[in-house]
């Protein structure tokens, strides 16, 4: 795409049809800085935004890519977080241009990111990852060890 990614989450409220529009794109609006928790690319959205009055009613689907680090065996994976109800409403006013739903997506987004957060549902975990250590050789009297 030639376009830049906007910054914030903008309903064209001026220009929307008064039947509802589905509006799609992407915005970068999770800025997160967290060390085990990084974004990358903007939030893709697919929204319907309809009128009723003056309050503007939004619903659709959110999706956002980040970068992981698991819970179980400390490696980073990506994967991508997938919001499908996602839902606002935004009072607007005559004079408004735009209906800003950029925290209301943010915090969204932010909610439904795992609290631990696996790389894989059978992940054995860093115990298991684990080689045995070196140097230490308590490890190699079992190297001599025959099983007969
Ligand atoms: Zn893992």
């Amino acid at each position: 795409m030639a376009e830049e990614t906007e910054k914030k989450l903008l309903i064209d409220v001026a220009r929307l049809d008064p039947e509802g529009e589905t509006l799609e794109g992407e915005a970068d609006i999770v800025d997160l800085d967290e060390p085990f928790v990084k974004p990358f690319g903007g939030v893709r959205y697919s929204l319907k935004a309809q009128l009723f009055g003056t309050e503007l009613l939004v619903r659709g689907r959110l999706e956002q890519d980040f970068d992981l680090v698991c819970s179980r065996c400390g490696e980073t994976f990506d994967t991508t977080v997938k919001v499908d109800d996602f839902t606002a409403s935004v009072e607007v006013s005559q004079k408004d241009q735009f209906a800003d739903l950029t925290v209301d997506a943010r915090e969204c987004i932010i909610l439904a990111l795992p609290t631990y957060p696996v790389c894989a549902e059978d992940c054995p975990g860093f115990a298991q990852k684990a080689e045995k250590p070196k140097g230490d050789d308590r490890w190699s009297a079992l190297d001599g060890l025959k099983v007969e």
